[in-house]
């Protein structure tokens, strides 16, 4: 039985039967919710005898949902046991897809991964193919890690664009009008499924596990190819209406006439971003710069990722000027973001993160320069320190966060 069909429902109908299986799930559901407790601690939380809930501690201690983690030390008397919940006993999916790879990890209730895969090929095209090999290789990660897929709480798949989580419908990637994406996936995989964007679940991501250390406003910029920025108030994800809120890179607030990706001129990205960083490289090297990266014949295959290392390995001086000027850019216009929200930490991720001060130091200063005195003495800012794992421990939260949380509410 998995913990789904614990907390689910009972099989015994008679009252007392009932009674009984509303204790058991009383202490899961307290274990899972505050953490490690001793029978008497159970017992004078969940108002039931010391005899009761041995019993019943016992049946979830044999049925595997719970373990004993051995005596605790206390002033004297007898010392009793520590009772957790089995960190084996569910398991949670994050897939991130990107752009030409995705990542994929399976983490047990404790947020402990037991399988991690990172970086897997994987070309995101829009077409029905792309969708059902992705539906396979998900699945043959599963297979892989010898984990009971009825173990499996659900999975969430962080895609780019626009996301309606409450609908489950993708905009940008495998639209279909007739059904939620999440149901065609949750077909493939036998398995619940909540879509993300991806921004947000990295935010989330670095908000539980990752560079947050109690601040409750945070605005995570996810950094990379394209640019999108993931807001938390007061301790919980914002979506706006439709779940479309942080289209950041998408402000068409820049007179340059450039076209963006997403059809409109003078977006952001279309001077801040990963795929901009490759064109005004590839501009640079016609005007006769200089780089170390060497272009082959039709230089279509120049990734961002090759510019950051650029900078970052070969402290190559084009590809060091290039980032240096975007993020005094990027710095100018989270001045905005800042005016606006107030918040107590700024998070830079995404690809450019993982360039450290040369992307940090010029938005800090920028920063200073265009915001607001008062409110910039408010933030701190912070490197992601989740770097290329952000994704799929984003995904991992949220599949835990959500789902579990609607069984625990009950
Ligand atoms: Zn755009």
């Amino acid at each position: 039985m998995s913990l789904k069909d614990l907390l689910d429902a009972s099989t015994d109908n008679s009252l007392s039967g009932q009674k009984w299986q509303i204790l058991r799930q009383s202490i899961i559901k307290r274990l899972l919710s505050t953490g490690n407790a001793t029978i008497a601690e159970l017992g004078s939380e969940l108002q039931s005898s010391v005899p009761t809930v041995t019993k019943a501690v016992n049946e979830l201690l044999a049925e595997g949902y719970v373990v004993d983690m051995g005596k605790i030390t206390n002033s004297g008397g007898r010392r009793p046991s520590l009772y957790s919940i089995n960190p084996t006993c569910a398991y949670f999916l994050g897939i991130e897809v990107g752009r030409t790879s995705m990542s994929i990890g399976l983490q047990n209730i404790k947020s402990e991964f037991v399988s991690l895969e990172l970086g897997t090929s994987f070309i995101l095209e829009n077409t029905q193919e792309s969708l059902l090999e992705l539906c396979a290789l998900i699945n043959s990660f599963i297979e892989d890690s010898l984990v009971d897929k009825n173990m499996i709480i659900g999975a969430c798949i962080n895609l780019s664009g626009r996301i309606n989580s409450m609908e489950g419908f993708s905009y940008n990637f495998f639209f279909s009008e007739n059904r939620p994406l999440t149901e065609i996936i949750s077909d493939q995989l036998g398995l619940p499924v909540r879509l993300e964007n991806d921004t947000r679940a990295m935010a989330f991501g670095e908000y539980r596990e990752g560079v947050v250390d109690g601040e409750q406003n945070i605005i995570y910029v996810n950094y990379s190819w394209g640019v999108a920025i993931g807001i938390i108030t007061d301790g919980k994800l914002y979506y706006g209406k439709s779940g479309y809120s942080g289209e950041f890179g998408h402000s068409t607030i820049l007179d340059n006439g450039i076209l963006c990706q997403c059809g409109k001129l003078g977006c952001l990205e279309t001077e801040i971003s990963g795929w901009s960083l490759v064109n005004q490289f590839k501009e640079a090297i016609k005007e006769g710069k200089q780089s170390k990266i060497v272009l082959d014949e039709n230089s279509s295959s120049l990734q961002h990722h090759a510019i950051i290392a650029g900078a970052l390995n070969l402290e190559d001086n084009l590809c060091v000027e290039l980032v240096s000027r975007q993020s005094e850019k990027m710095g100018r216009y989270l001045s905005i973001i800042l005016n606006i929200f107030n918040p107590d930490l700024l998070v830079i991720g995404g690809d450019f993160s993982l360039l450290g001060d040369y992307t940090l130091l010029p938005i800090q200063s920028a920063l200073k320069k265009y915001s607001l005195g008062l409110v910039n003495r408010d933030v701190k800012l912070k490197k992601s320190s989740l770097g290329r794992r952000a994704g799929v421990i984003g995904a991992c939260c949220v599949v835990k966060e959500k789902m579990l949380s609607s069984l625990i509410n009950n």
